[in-house]
């Protein structure tokens, strides 16, 4: 029984829309015309009054004034919410100036001023014009701040995913980061956009000849204050419920539940229009890999790389080669500066000191004054190029997205990559690394091994010439380790350039070319696996092998 209850609660809103449709339709066929003697006289006059097209024109003026004030407002209040969000503090400071200044006066001062004050310096709008700047200025400062809500509620780091794509700042927030914003901001724009329909009232006070208006000059020769208010009221309603309905299904399309369809519906292999080949993926492995410099030649150099914090410095003065085709594997305490340095490699951070080369060219920088390195001025384009892989401890799978929409995603939009084609590399991909079968899954319904694999084949899906790994298997289930370390092993086979960030000992002891352990932000010891693992000369290698050890074997 209870769970009846339960299965019958899920979907209550459906029902609730469903009555609400009904009992307007109710409430017209009986305006329109359909008499009966049990409905009171009262009543047919205000339904008459709710159909009355002296009424219904002051509510078309109040939604005419309510949509381009809404549509205004959103636009001006998305750019007062990212100068809100911007890192320079004048922008910043002028986007907070204008939302206080707003939020603080009444909105009927504001028209009043409008209205008044304009003339004097020779701006001469009409009354229904005034109306809609005035109501626009004043949403673009509500807007702002459920749009800089919104924004604020998405994880940080799928920026960083987005942003190792090689996708700039206007193409992450346009794909990534406000269809997610979408699920915080519409309660909250729904909210506004009702307020604004009710709240297209107060501009009577500027001779708009909008609902309430209209309504008061009736009861004026009248006196019929209940039926008219009540009219008026209902045609409140009818407009306000439409809203309302509207936001049921913009929440239901931006929602991250089952109930949000996949936009690209993979057909099933055997009826399949692109037809997968399980190699594709590795011949176009094969090509990027073939460009640049030779085997065995150093690939990445780091030389002295330092980076602080604040006042901490993080990484002080590190030197570190990786040839082409090598697997390295660094190790070292937590908070070493392992991710930092990772980080450095494809520019997601900035250098303070020291320089960083990827096949021989700086990723975002170029020589200055006095051979420092400044930093270029489009990153997003620079870190494109430099075609680095990065696969990180929590996924950072964008969560809006399928697992195969999250395979083409940087593909199509970063280097213009044909789609049909790039869905058959994301298919061969997801081949590769076992998951043909979920193509349409999006990320919260695969387990952390799968999620960890859908972003390794991300990663792939750009042709990179680096592998870049941050802890892939930290964030896993012992049980599911093994599946992510299978698909690395794979690509090391396959003689990708790869730096692993990694405790795992034994995938360690198999796979790496050579073991690199750092502490406090310097290389403290590096070399072949057995030599490093098995016999560390350094005193905190050891100490921290130990450890290790320890935690493997209680596990
Ligand atoms: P590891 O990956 O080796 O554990 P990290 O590179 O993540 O180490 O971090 C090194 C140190 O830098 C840590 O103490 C961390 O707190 C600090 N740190 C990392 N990122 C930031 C940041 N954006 N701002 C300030 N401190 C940071
Ligand atoms: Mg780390």
């Amino acid at each position: 029984m209870t769970e009846m209850v339960a299965t019958a609660r899920t979907r209550p809103s459906r029902n609730v829309i469903w009555a609400g449709a009904a009992a307007l339709v109710l409430v017209i066929a009986v305006a329109l015309g359909w008499r009966s003697s049990l409905v009171p006289e009262p009543v047919m006059e205000m339904l008459s009054y709710v159909t009355s097209s002296f009424l219904l024109d002051g509510a078309l003026t109040a939604i005419e004034i309510a949509a381009l004030a809404m549509l205004g407002g959103i636009v001006l209040g998305l750019l007062l919410a990212l100068m809100r969000l911007s890192t320079l503090a004048p922008v910043r400071g002028a986007a907070w100036c204008y939302i206080w200044f707003i939020r603080g006066t009444p909105i009927i001062l504001q028209l009043v001023f409008l209205y008044d004050a304009l003339p004097v310096v020779g701006i001469r709008l009409d009354s229904f014009t005034t109306a809609v700047v005035g109501f626009m200025l004043n949403e673009a400062a509500f807007c702002a701040e459920i749009i800089r809500g919104g924004i604020l509620s998405v994880d940080r780091k799928q920026n960083l995913a987005a942003a190792s794509f090689g996708m700039g700042p206007f193409l992450t927030l346009r794909r990534i980061i406000l269809p997610q914003a979408m699920r915080a901001i519409l309660p909250g724009m729904a909210n506004q956009t009702i307020s604004m329909i009710k709240g297209t009232s107060i501009a009577s006070v500027i001779f708009v000849n909008e609902l309430t208006f209209r309504s008061q000059q009736i009861v004026g020769q009248n006196f019929k204050f209940f039926t008219v208010f009540a009219a008026a009221g209902i045609i409140y309603l009818i407009m306000t419920s439409a809203v309302a309905a509207a936001q049921y299904f913009l929440e239901k399309n931006y929602s991250a539940d089952a109930e949000r369809k996949p936009k690209i519906i993979v057909a099933p292999p055997t009826r399949g229009a692109a037809p997968v080949s399980p190699t594709a993926w590795m011949d176009t492995l094969n090509a990027s890999q073939a460009v640049g410099a030779a085997a065995d030649a150093p690939f990445v150099v780091c030389r002295n790389v330092q980076k602080s914090y604040g006042s901490r410095e993080i990484l002080g003065g590190l030197d570190l080669t990786v040839k082409r085709g090598e697997v390295v594997v660094l190790m070292g305490p937590s908070g070493s500066g392992k991710s930092t340095l990772l980080r450095l490699v494809n520019h997601l951070e900035a250098l303070d000191w020291g320089e960083i080369t990827v096949d021989g060219n700086y990723v975002g920088y170029a020589k200055g004054v006095g051979d420092r390195l400044v930093p270029t001025r489009n990153l997003a384009k620079a870190r494109a190029d430099a075609r680095i892989g990065m696969v990180f401890q929590h996924f950072n799978l964008f969560d809006h997205l399928t697992a195969l929409e999250n395979i083409i995603e940087a593909p199509i939009r970063v280097y213009g990559e044909d789609p049909d084609k790039m869905r058959a590399l994301g298919m061969s991909l997801l081949n590769a690394v076992g998951l043909s079968t979920h193509a349409d899954h999006f990320p919260h319904r695969l387990s952390g091994g799968q999620q960890q694999r859908v972003a390794i084949a991300r990663a792939l899906a750009i042709s990179p010439r680096l592998m870049l790994f941050d802890e892939p298997t930290s964030a896993l289930d012992p049980e599911l380790v093994g599946e992510v370390l299978a698909v690395i092993r794979r690509l090391a086979e396959a003689g990708m350039t790869m730096i692993v960030v990694t405790h795992e000992v034994r995938f360690a002891r198999d796979v790496a070319d050579r073991v690199v352990f750092m502490d406090e932000g310097r290389v403290i010891e590096q070399g072949p696996p057995e030599e490093i693992l098995d016999h560390p000369k350094n005193e905190r290698t050891q100490r921290f092998l130990r450890m290790v050890e320890q935690t493997e074997t209680e596990t």
